[in-house]
C-alpha cells in the first residue's frame, strides 16, 4: 500500500539522488520548503501519495548572503529571516514588500519566496517583485547547476520550468548600486490575507535626475508575471516625471491579459494595473532620490 512519507536530507546530492530514484520508481516527490503551499494544496488539490522532499536541512538552500558583488537568498530562507536582515531591506525594500505581502506573521515565520516561485501562482508576489530586481534562478541539476532569469522561470498557472530531478537552490541579484531603488504594490479586495487583482514591482537606476534604467513586472493579470519591455522604454531617458509614468502605466495596461473573477472584472484589473505601476514608480523614483 502506498502512503505518504518524509524525508530531511542535508546535501545537495543526497537531493539529487531522491529525486532520481523516485522518477524511476514511479513513486511521487513534491519538494517542501516552508509548506504554507504544500500543507493547503495535500489536503484539497492533490491527495496523491508521494514523498516530501524537505529541503531545509541543507547548508546551500539555508544561505543568506550580502556580498560586495551579489546577494543570494537561499530556497529555505524565509520570509521573516529576509526582513530582519537590515542591509538587504536597503538594497531590495521593493522585494522586502512583496515578501512582507505574503500571509501573516505566522505564515512568514515558514513561507519562502522560492515556494513562492516554484509554486507559480499567477498572484504570487514575490514574484514581479523578483523580476523587476532582475534575480536569477540557481538550479541543482543531476549534471551540476543552470542558471535561469526568473522571469523565464514560471512557464504557466502552476508550472515551471524545471526539469525532473532538478530543484531549485535559491535566487540571486546583482547588488545594486546607490541610485538603484525598487517597489512592489499590490492591490487585493481586503486588506488582509487575500491575493493579489494586480500586481507591480518595478526597479529604476537614476544618474543624476534621469533614469538610465529601468525594468517593470505585472502580477495576477495574466497566467504569469509578466516584465513589461515596453514600460521600461517608456522611463529610460525621462526624469520619471508624470507624462512618463503615464505611459509606463499604459504600457502594463496594454501588456496585461487579465481574466475576470470574483475578485475583479478583467477591464477593472487593466486599469489597476496601470495605477500601481504608476505609484510603485513614483516610490521608486524617490527612494533612488533619497526621498
Ligand atoms: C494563509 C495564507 C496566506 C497566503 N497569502 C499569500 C499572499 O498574500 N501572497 C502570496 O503570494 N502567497 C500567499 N500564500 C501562499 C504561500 O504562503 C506562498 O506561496 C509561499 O511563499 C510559499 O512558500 P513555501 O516555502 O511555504 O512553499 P512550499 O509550500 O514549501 O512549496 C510551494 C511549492 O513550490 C515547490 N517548491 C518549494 N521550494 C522548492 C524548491 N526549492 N525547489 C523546487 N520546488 C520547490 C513545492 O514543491 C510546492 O509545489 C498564502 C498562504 C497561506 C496559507
Amino acid at each position: 500500500m502506498s502512503a505518504y512519507a518524509y524525508v530531511a536530507p542535508t546535501s545537495i546530492s543526497e537531493v539529487l539522488t531522491l529525486l532520481d530514484d523516485h522518477v524511476r520508481s514511479g513513486r511521487g516527490t513534491q519538494i517542501l520548503a516552508g509548506g504554507t503551499d504544500v500543507m493547503v494544496q495535500m489536503r484539497s488539490v492533490n491527495r496523491e501519495p508521494r514523498t516530501f522532499i524537505d529541503i531545509k536541512r541543507l547548508e546551500e538552500t539555508n544561505r543568506l548572503h550580502v556580498g560586495a558583488e551579489e546577494v543570494y537568498i537561499g530556497s529555505a530562507i524565509p520570509s521573516a529571516r529576509m526582513q530582519e536582515h537590515a542591509e538587504l531591506k536597503t538594497l531590495y525594500p521593493g522585494l522586502l514588500e512583496a515578501a512582507d505581502l505574503i500571509g501573516s506573521t505566522q505564515v512568514q515565520g515558514r513561507a519562502t519566496i522560492c515556494g513562492n516561485l516554484c509554486n507559480a501562482s499567477p498572484a504570487g508576489d514575490s514574484i514581479p517583485a523578483l523580476i523587476a530586481a532582475g534575480a536569477v534562478c540557481d538550479i541543482a541539476t543531476p549534471d551540476g547547476s543552470r542558471e535561469l532569469a526568473v522571469e523565464d522561470f514560471v512557464v504557466g498557472v502552476g508550472q515551471n520550468a524545471l526539469a525532473d530531478g532538478e530543484f531549485l537552490l535559491g535566487v540571486m541579484l546583482r547588488r545594486p548600486q546607490a541610485s538603484t531603488k525598487d517597489a512592489y504594490l499590490r492591490f487585493t479586495p481586503r486588506t488582509e490575507m487575500d491575493i493579489a487583482v494586480a500586481g507591480v514591482g518595478v526597479s529604476v537606476t537614476l544618474d543624476g535626475p534621469n533614469c538610465i534604467a529601468a525594468r517593470v513586472a505585472i502580477g495576477a493579470v495574466a497566467t504569469k508575471a509578466l516584465l513589461v519591455v515596453d514600460a521600461a522604454e517608456a522611463l529610460i531617458g525621462t526624469t520619471l516625471d508624470d507624462a512618463a509614468l503615464q505611459l509606463a502605466g499604459m504600457a502594463c495596461q496594454a501588456a496585461a491579459q487579465p481574466i475576470s473573477d470574483k475578485r475583479g472584472s478583467a477591464g477593472y484589473r487593466k486599469k489597476v494595473v496601470a495605477v500601481l505601476c504608476r505609484r510603485a514608480l513614483a516610490i521608486a523614483r524617490d527612494r533612488a532620490l533619497g526621498r
